[in-house]
């Protein structure tokens, strides 16, 4: 079947050059998943995923040194991904067979195998389709469950009943693309995800998968209905309860992490425990905490705030002064120069200068020193 993709001309190129190696080697190779659904969309993509039915290594090196990256080798499972190109962000992996013992446990994997069996593997019938690089009649659709149709009709479809069994992270996937791509669910996966919950099968999913579900849902451009969807199905819960009390503001163009702050700030006194429980990277937990610090404190910081602390602190206090988030303009040694020596009245001196700060009301060091020689006296 000849395709109705419509590939971006750099795309054509890259990949046209890639099935030219491919077939000199004999090598089966496909690009598969999201760059496959984008482009059937009309879309354009940075991220391209090829999978070939054997040994990647030869293609990597051959693609790493057409688009100028390095070749990294990325998990156990014998996957590459080429790092620091500038226009693509580009993974090679085996075609692989995946078959799951017990429910939301990670599958246990055979390869290669055929490339039917690594479109059998996948979530949903729009990211089963691959795109055949190799071999006559190049560039050829390879489109199993009728993807293209589900495309057509704006609509998410999981391959197989037991897919929520399985791996229950698929229903905040379908969330996640049914609100990006503005589709609907189909009704076999509004009844399985109520039953995969009943079932207790995502309660079984570990923080780390889900938080990292929740992070790509907050990435996206609007987490706004997907967040909703998932409140509906009773899932936001398994991210922490406390959530689905929440309504979301309108906060497009802002970072995955700067939502978190901002999510964060809503729970009070229970924020850092919400943030202990979703296994963030240090230095992100560390910004959005010290921005949750100066918001209930409500006064200047002491050092320089990391950019995502002052995003959230801007988020949630929109009409801030500039000077609120700078670094406090006064020092213990400027304060000892007062004659206020080292001690707990140093301490409220420094607190109240912080105060000022914030509010605007004091914006540089000799606003501060003539502030305090007035006060102290
Ligand atoms: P995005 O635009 O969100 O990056 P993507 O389709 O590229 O979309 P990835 O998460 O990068 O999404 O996954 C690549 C492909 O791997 C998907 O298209 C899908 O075919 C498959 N996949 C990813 N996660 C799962 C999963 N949990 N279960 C089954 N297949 C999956």
């Amino acid at each position: 079947m000849k395709t109705k993709l419509k590939i971006p001309p750099k795309a054509k190129r890259l990949l046209s050059e890639l099935s030219k190696e491919a077939d000199k080697r004999g090598t089966p190779l496909y690009l598969v998943g999201g760059a496959v659904r984008d482009f059937a969309l009309g879309y354009s993509t940075r991220d391209l995923d090829f999978t070939v039915e054997g040994d990647p290594t030869p293609l990597v090196h051959f693609c790493a040194k057409l688009v100028n990256a390095k070749p990294v080798p990325f998990d156990s499972f014998g996957t590459w991904r080429l790092i620091g190109g500038k226009a693509w962000d580009i993974d090679f992996a085996t075609t692989r067979k995946e078959e799951y013992p017990s429910p939301a446990s990670l599958p246990v994997v055979s390869k290669p195998a055929p490339i039917l069996e690594d479109l059998k593997r996948r979530d949903f019938t729009i990211n089963a389709m691959a795109l055949r690089l190799a071999g006559k009649g190049f560039p050829d659709l390879i489109d199993p469950f009728n993807g293209l149709k589900d495309l057509e009709n704006k609509v998410i479809q999981i391959l197989h009943p037991e897919s929520f069994r399985d791996d229950p992270t698929r229903v905040f996937r379908a969330a996640r693309y049914a609100g990006r791509l503005d589709f609907n669910c189909s009704e076999e996966i509004l009844r399985l995800s109520y039953e995969a919950l009943k079932a207790g099968y995502p309660q079984k999913l570990s923080r780390h998968r889900l938080s990292s579900e929740f992070l790509k849902i907050l990435s996206e451009k609007d987490p706004n209905p997907i967040l909703n969807q998932l409140r509906d199905w009773g899932y936001l819960d398994l991210i922490d309860p406390q959530l689905s009390a929440l309504s979301w503001p309108d906060w497009k163009g802002l970072s995955a992490e700067s939502r978190l702050g901002i999510l964060a700030f809503s729970f009070r006194e229970n924020a850092e425990k919400f943030l202990a429980s979703l296994s963030l990277p240090r230095d992100i937990s560390n910004a959005i905490v010290a921005s949750l610090k100066i918001a209930r404190e409500k006064s200047a910081p002491r050092e320089e705030l990391p950019k995502l602390s002052q995003e959230i602190l801007k988020f949630l206090f929109p009409k801030i002064s500039p000077s609120a988030l700078l670094p406090l303009k006064i020092s213990g040694k400027d304060l000892e120069a007062l004659g206020i020596n080292p001690g707990p009245a140093m301490g409220e001196w420094l607190k109240k200068i912080s105060s000022l700060q914030w509010r605007g009301k004091i914006k540089s060091k000799s606003e501060a020193i003539r502030w305090l020689k007035k006060s102290i006296h």
